[in-house]
């Protein structure tokens, strides 16, 4: 049996017997492992609050038959900043939902590890309004799943003001191109601006950008379901976010330019 060492954020934990935890990580290295955390639910562990989601670190696995176990973890980055922040923890929770169901075990993607990096330094300390639908955005660019904003996807004309989302497709079409998708929904060409913008924004951009709160509601929905189809999933967490502190851009911190019916047709200010 040997050992590694790994440098990873935790993505998820989950209990498993009577004192040990089950730990999956997306590491830098090995892509995403999930290996168990022995005695983590003892009063006086040490492993236990170093294993917290978002949580990075580098640790030592040793190889198990059956499942690796993780021991001498030490944290480089704590969540501290997220725990006293329900908004921020709600954000973060988003980002390692997505990045836990979008991966497969044991594949390296140090795009999407730097990605993951940059997504939760910006849920603990920067701009929040648009850190999780961009990180899907992004994702989905990383692993292949890039949607069609611009162009129809049947007839390829760049669209204008009318189109349609096709979460099937995996794009926008001409509403006279719509009945190759009955459950095609329109989208407001607010909404397409800013998910061509999310597309390929580098983060320093994500500060500058006001989306208008329908906008944001419907690019959020949209980049949702198509994550949940790409990834045959469902996903929790953007549900338990919009109950706890309101739909995307309802809440002060996510739509501060947004009041008026102005800003809110205007598109993305990059
Ligand atoms: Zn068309």
């Amino acid at each position: 049996m040997g050992l590694y060492k790994i440098e990873g954020v935790v993505l998820r934990r989950r209990n498993l017997g009577e004192a040990d935890r089950l730990v999956t990580v997306l590491t830098r290295d090995r892509g995403k492992i999930t290996v168990v955390a022995r005695g983590a639910r003892r009063p006086r562990s040490r492993l236990g609050g170093r294993l917290e989601p978002s949580t990075r670190m580098r640790a030592l696995v040793a190889e198990g038959r059956t499942l690796d176990v993780i021991s001498q973890v030490e944290v480089l980055e704590a969540n501290a900043a997220l725990r006293s922040d329900l908004e921020r923890l709600g954000v973060a929770s988003v980002v390692l939902e997505l990045a836990d169901r979008a991966l497969a075990d044991r594949h390296p993607h140090p795009d999407v590890y730097r990605l993951l990096r940059t997504a939760l330094d910006l849920a603990r300390g920067g701009p929040l309004a648009v850190v999780w639908p961009w990180f899907a955005a992004r994702l989905l660019v990383l692993l292949g799943h890039r949607p069609s904003v611009a162009r129809c996807l049947l007839c390829g004309q760049r669209l204008r003001d009318a189109a349609v989302w096709s979460t099937t497709l995996g794009g926008c079409l001409h509403p006279a191109c719509r009945a190759h998708d009955p459950l095609a929904v329109a989208i407001s060409s607010g909404a397409r601006a800013l998910l061509a913008f999310l597309l390929d924004a580098r983060p320093a951009a994500l500060g500058r950008v006001a989306p208008g709160p329908r906008d944001l509601a419907s690019a959020c929905e949209i980049l949702r379901g198509y994550a949940e189809a790409c990834w045959e999933t469902r996903l929790q967490a953007p549900g338990v976010v919009e109950r706890v502190i309101g739909a995307p851009g309802q809440t002060s911190s996510a739509a501060p330019h947004a009041s008026g019916r102005r800003s809110e047709r205007a598109a993305p200010v990059v």
